[in-house]
């Protein structure tokens, strides 16, 4: 799989008209990439602050998201600062969050309004206070605390049983009660949220409830892998 860089260029032309203290950059042989400022406006459009970025394809737009970078040195490279220390770029979603909103479709656009701003606005929430708004882990329990938001339960062994309703391609009735237990009817429960992550393929389902399973049956995470690397 590789990035589609014409995409990327058309896309980054349509942002820069949106955003016009980003520039984009084709150099003949280059990855294309979008650099400059991104402000962050409060309610009334007015700039509160405004981060220094840099955005590339990666190696597999727009399957996955692009990479981010912030080149400012306003945030240090650690993970703790939800910044990849091998690459530098911004951690900005976990895998099956990013897998699914990439099926869903993204732009260029649409990622920077509701992937990279909300990002930075939660690293100058971190910086003026000191934590991350609705912090998630990183590798499988981030997989796992995904789900368990998806699904709204902190029950693991719910997560596995709706799951597994969306590996098995097939719907239950939608007056059934609900798998999770609730007495309510399937439709008014967990279907929506059950149909979303049916978006996700066999293989990757498959990955995250070997996860769901490996943790209930050890008790802890797994080492992390990286749905990336089948
Ligand atoms: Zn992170
Ligand atoms: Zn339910």
């Amino acid at each position: 799989m590789s990035a589609d860089l014409s995409l990327f260029n058309r896309e980054a032309a349509l942002l820069v008209q949106q955003y016009p203290e980003l520039e984009h950059v084709m150099i003949k042989g280059k990855i294309p990439f979008v650099h400059g400022q991104l402000l962050l406006k409060d309610e009334a459009g007015d700039v509160i602050t405004e981060y220094s970025i840099r955005m590339e394809p990666g190696p597999d737009y727009p399957n996955w998201f692009p990479w981010v970078f912030e080149t400012g040195g306003r945030i240090p490279i650690n993970i703790d600062w939800h910044i990849f220390e091998n690459k530098g770029n911004c951690c900005i979603a976990s895998a099956p969050e990013e897998a699914l909103i990439c099926r869903k479709g993204i732009t260029l656009t649409s990622f920077v309004r509701f992937q990279v701003i909300p990002y930075f606005f939660n690293q100058l929430h971190r910086e003026r206070m000191g934590f991350f708004l609705n912090e998630r882990s990183h590798g499988n329990l981030g997989h796992l605390e995904f789900f368990m938001e998806e699904f709204e339960t902190k029950d693991l062994s719910i997560v596995i049983k709706l799951l597994n309703e969306a590996r098995s391609r097939k719907e239950p009735k939608s007056n059934s009660r609900c798998i999770c237990g609730s007495k309510r009817k399937y439709q008014k429960c967990h279907r929506p949220a059950v149909r979303k992550i049916a978006a996700l393929t066999n293989m990757e389902l498959d990955h995250y409830l070997k996860i769901a399973n490996d943790f209930i049956r050890d008790r802890k995470v797994p080492k992390e892998e990286s749905i990336t690397n089948f």
